[in-house]
């Protein structure tokens, strides 16, 4: 999947953007992970976040990702600064 990594601005981690289905820009861990809940879809060059539940294992194999919203440890300075 070519996706295009950036990096979040308070952690340094690798980051792709990705539209929830509420059309909000949502920032996942490049990486994929065993416990993750977003699954991404690339479509004409736009990534697109399906929140699944958890424990929720896609049927075609897809990787699991896992927003970083959550996993960001300075994610209470995103709140701030926005
Ligand atoms: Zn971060």
């Amino acid at each position: 999947m070519a996706m295009q990594r950036s990096r979040c601005r308070s952690c340094r981690a690798e980051i792709v953007w990705a539209t929830t289905g509420a059309g909000k820009a949502m920032p996942v861990d490049a990486e994929p992970v065993d416990d993750g809940n977003v699954l991404l879809d690339e479509d004409d060059g736009y990534l697109f976040a399906t929140v699944v539940s958890p424990g929720q294992i896609p049927l075609d194999g897809s990787p699991l990702y896992a927003s970083h919203f959550a996993s960001c440890p300075n994610s209470s300075q995103h709140r701030k600064r926005q």
